[in-house]
């Protein structure tokens, strides 16, 4: 439904100009922000694909991992909801006390996926590829990235855009499907790998242990089964957060934007429907004798 031409034929009609001017500044209010921020595209190669530090892998189609909720759209689509949740809907300090995030303000950082390096899709002119992909021969690791390469200390990137800053490789997370029991399981392990990766390209580093932290396990997003973190690979499977000493670091290495207040869909439907019924009234005043 088109909600300006709703909303023009109301005021032509000379009538609802209250309810037109609360449209029209929900609207406003739900614009998209504009495209300024750093965008982190999470790539799904589409071909034989190799990252900055020559690590090359090829198209992924999950069809081995068991995942029972849906299709390879089904899981690109989680994946970049469950990276995007652990770096934007990370708790603020209204929601929790030891939070570094003031009320009000997410990290200045979009995700996007691709399939193939065909750009953010967004129109952020400042963005980097996450590879994901089946590096085949195994390499002997989950993933890889550089450190600091895309936000360091100073708030710039040291690599130009467009880059491959690293790879989540899935022939290695595939060796741990046996501890997860359910989707959400299978999409931790994922999905967990990509953004401890991106967490890297961003400035963190492995923490000493286990840290403090908002998410399910005692380990952070960037613990590592190695020293110095040596954590459990059965932690693997839960929903990790970054450490709140992490956060502060992303932070500062990223910046903050105000939080956009983005009205529900359901939000639309209620004020498209209340239009229809004043357009509908309205109509039926005039017929009246
Ligand atoms: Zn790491």
């Amino acid at each position: 439904m088109n909600l300006s031409k709703l909303y023009t034929q109301v005021l032509a009609r000379g009538r609802g100009a209250a309810l037109g001017a609360a449209l029209v500044a929900s609207v406003a209010l739900s614009a998209p922000q504009p495209a300024q921020a750093l965008t982190i595209v999470l790539n799904f190669v589409n071909a034989t694909t190799t990252d900055r530090f020559g690590v090359t892998s090829g198209p992924e189609s999950f069809a081995s991992w068991g995942f029972t909720g849906g299709g390879i759209d089904y899981i690109r689509n989680a994946v970049l909801a469950s990276v995007r949740a652990d770096y934007l809907n990370y708790p603020n300090a209204s929601q929790d006390p030891l939070s570094p995030l003031p009320a009000g303000k997410e990290l200045n950082i979009n995700f996007t996926f691709s399939n193939g390096v065909t750009g953010p899709g967004n129109g952020d002119p400042d963005f980097f590829y996450m590879n994901i992909g089946d590096a085949s021969p195994n390499v002997g690791f989950l993933g890889q990235a550089c450190l600091g390469c895309v936000r360091g200390p100073s708030g710039t990137s040291s690599v130009p855009a467009g880059t491959i800053f690293g790879s989540t490789l899935t022939d290695t997370i595939s060796g741990l499907l046996s501890l997860a029991g359910n989707d959400t399981q299978r999409l931790n392990l994922l999905a967990g790998t990509s953004a401890h990766e991106i967490g890297h390209a961003l400035g963190l580093e492995h923490p000493p242990g286990q840290a403090p932290n908002p998410g399910q396990s005692l380990w952070s997003i960037m613990a590592t089964g190695a020293s110095p973190s040596l954590m459990p690979n059965a932690e693997r499977v839960k929903d990790r957060a970054f450490s709140y000493g992490e956060f502060q670091t992303l932070i500062n290495n990223i910046g903050l934007r105000d939080v956009a207040p983005i009205p529900e869909p359901s939000t639309y439907l209620l004020l498209a429907l209340g239009l229809v019924a004043l357009a509908w009234r309205t109509q039926a005043a005039r017929r009246q004798p």
